[in-house]
């Protein structure tokens, strides 16, 4: 574990704001907990300690969708296309995706099972992917027809300079060791103008498993609109849309100049949100042991009596899903 500054202002100086010692990832890097922080001066969470190399590196050695063999469930694959649509449908409401003329591309980097890059090649964009998961690019490929999925990871090189239309990254930046790297690279892809969709979950807006996902060690950094928006003027993208889908920030940005901006957000009000939203897990969580996890409820499910058996099980994916697994 490594100690660091914040990401988004580079300050010091930080308080505690949460320690969690029932994460299922630690075991894997030698460490019994994770512990996040508040920036004093800027209001950005942030592992701290956080992470290192080595460690990072143990923690995705195997790929966990490489371990789970070639098949996803077809409730995974939906849920996908669900997330897929409305991300599609927030691009759409701001931008021209179907105006767009000389052959437009795009690049999705982890583009898991392809159904986000799937709705820009229905409407005739030219779709390039990178993807860390062997499985996950056949899928992409045998499920949407997906031609141009690359087994690797994204750096410099692997594409030439001011080469995209439109770079897309939904839910990797929160999982990166050095966030900042790949925006350059990205800045290097795209041509002049060009546009980049960014797509992170919400610190406002908590969602999944708080122990299991949300502050679990692959979460280095969770974002706010703010937050979010000073690291891309930071970096040469200018937000020109931003809102929200149902799996937290979006943000439509066009390259431009590198640009310093003072936008924050409250310790205060973090560190409340942050708070109500561990007391509302911790009474879920409950809910999930003894009701939803019950045996009960298990033995009802089994017997597949006409719809109480599927309102159960719907429950409790539902619980399993948003709040705890
Ligand atoms: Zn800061």
């Amino acid at each position: 574990m490594k100690f660091v500054h914040c990401l988004v202002c580079d300050s010091a100086s930080n308080t505690p704001i949460l320690t969690n010692t029932q994460d299922p990832f630690v075991k894997k890097i030698g460490t019994t907990q994770t512990s996040y922080v508040t920036c004093n001066d800027c209001g950005f969470v942030y592992q701290n300690p956080t992470l290192d190399t080595d460690e990072l590196e143990a923690l995705y050695s195997t790929d966990y969708y490489d371990n789970k063999g070639q098949t996803i469930s077809e409730g995974y694959r939906k849920k996908k296309e669900e997330y897929a649509q409305h991300s599609f449908d927030w691009i759409k409401s701001v931008f021209p995706i179907d105006q767009i003329n000389e052959n437009p591309n795009i690049l999705d980097i982890g583009s898991n099972t392809g159904a986000f890059l799937s709705l820009f090649q229905k409407q005739g964009w030219n779709c390039h992917a990178v993807e860390a998961s062997k499985n996950m690019c056949e899928i992409a490929k045998d499920t949407y027809n997906l031609e141009q999925i690359h087994n690797t990871l994204f750096q410099t090189g692997t594409f030439p300079p001011e080469h995209f239309s439109f770079v897309s990254l939904l839910h990797r930046r929160e999982h990166l060791e050095y966030p900042e790297k790949i925006l350059q690279d990205i800045y290097s892809v795209l041509k002049p103008n060009g546009h980049l969709y960014i797509e992170v979950p919400d610190i406002f807006r908590p969602k999944s498993a708080l122990y299991t996902s949300y502050f679990a060690a692959p979460h280095l950094y969770t974002f706010s609109q703010q937050s979010l928006q000073r690291l891309l003027a930071r970096n040469g993208f200018k937000t020109i849309h931003s809102g929200s889908v149902p799996r937290g920030i979006c943000i439509l940005a066009q390259k431009s100049e590198p640009e310093n901006v003072t936008l924050s957000d409250d310790p205060i009000q973090v560190a409340q949100c942050i708070s109500q939203y561990k007391a509302q897990h911790d009474k879920d969580a409950f809910v999930y042991k003894y009701i939803a996890n019950s045996l009960p409820a298990k033995v009802l499910i089994k017997l597949k009596l006409p719809w109480i058996s599927q309102v159960l099980a719907k429950f409790r994916e539902h619980v399993r899903v948003n709040k705890i697994i």
